[in-house]
């Protein structure tokens, strides 16, 4: 199969999974949004497809049993990794939504999950492993630019400068302060302690970009316009309330879809 008929296949299943969302859960995405995610699904396939072929396990289960938090809480950790297998090693691969710069220069909490799902596939599945990788899967500013201005070349050259493989080494010696970590988190939420971080604390730039906390991570956060601290947050920069005010409209009312689309949601709505 050509690498433009799987190219068409995947528009075929995106749209077939879209549907069966919306007629499973009433999920209704608007163009923007379902065009983006189109386009990252698309982009992902170009840039890792030589990956993306070799995978031999996709979606491995990674379950770590009968844990406890310093509180006495029992808890258990599970992940979803893929795996590479061939002749010369094994690389397990955790795919991130996140983007690659923020990966970078938060490395140690990736290295942490990364290093359980590492223990299970070594220590309790008896597993060969030679190499452990975050994956990207966020499309850089310079590809969505390339994607929107469309000028010829510039999508190839954004597409090779991105490096959505991060390579972690494995610490396994780090294990036990790792999972003593993840418990006191569960009991964290367990407690109720969702406190998000101060108004102050989302004005700090974030490690590897000149971006504000507030500004780089919250704007992603479908909680923010029911966070106090981001509602802090933005009121005192610079266009205040009435730039809250508009993007608060703008996710609210966006567009969700044609006519045809709406009157579908009606209906299904209607009859839920
Ligand atoms: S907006 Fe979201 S990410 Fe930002 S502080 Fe609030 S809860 Fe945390």
């Amino acid at each position: 199969m050509t690498d433009q008929e799987i190219e068409t296949l995947l528009h075929q299943f995106f749209d077939d999974n879209l549907e069966t969302l919306k007629l499973e859960g009433n999920h209704v995405l608007t163009v923007a949004v379902r065009e983006s995610a189109r386009q990252q699904v698309l982009m992902y396939w170009r840039k890792l497809n030589g990956i993306a072929k070799q995978v031999t396990d996709t979606e491995v289960k990674l379950t770590l049993p009968a844990q406890q938090s310093p509180e006495g809480r029992p808890f258990a950790i599970e992940g979803v990794v893929d795996i590479v297998q061939n002749t010369e090693q094994t690389t397990m691969y955790d795919l991130k939504t996140h983007d690659e710069v923020s990966i970078r220069s938060n490395l140690e909490s990736y290295e942490a999950q990364l290093n359980v799902y590492a223990y299970i596939w070594q220590h309790l599945r008896g597993e060969k492993l030679d190499r452990t990788a975050i994956i990207s899967t966020d499309l850089p500013e310079a590809v969505q630019r390339a994607l929107r201005e469309q000028r010829e070349g510039q999508l190839d050259y954004a597409l090779a400068k991105w490096q959505p493989i991060i390579e972690i080494p494995c610490k396994p010696d780090q294990i036990e302060q790792t999972l003593h970590k993840f418990g006191e988190i569960v009991d964290q939420i367990e407690g109720g302690n969702f406190a998000p971080p101060s108004a102050d604390q989302l004005q700090n730039v974030v490690p590897g970009t000149r971006s504000a906390f507030g500004r780089y991570v919250c704007r992603n956060c479908d909680a923010r316009f029911s966070c106090s601290s981001y509602r802090q947050y933005i009121r005192r920069s610079s266009r205040g309330g009435s730039k809250f005010e508009a993007e608060f409209r703008q996710y609210v009312l966006q567009d969700y879809g044609d006519d045809e689309a709406r009157l579908n949601r009606r209906l299904l709505e209607g009859e839920n």
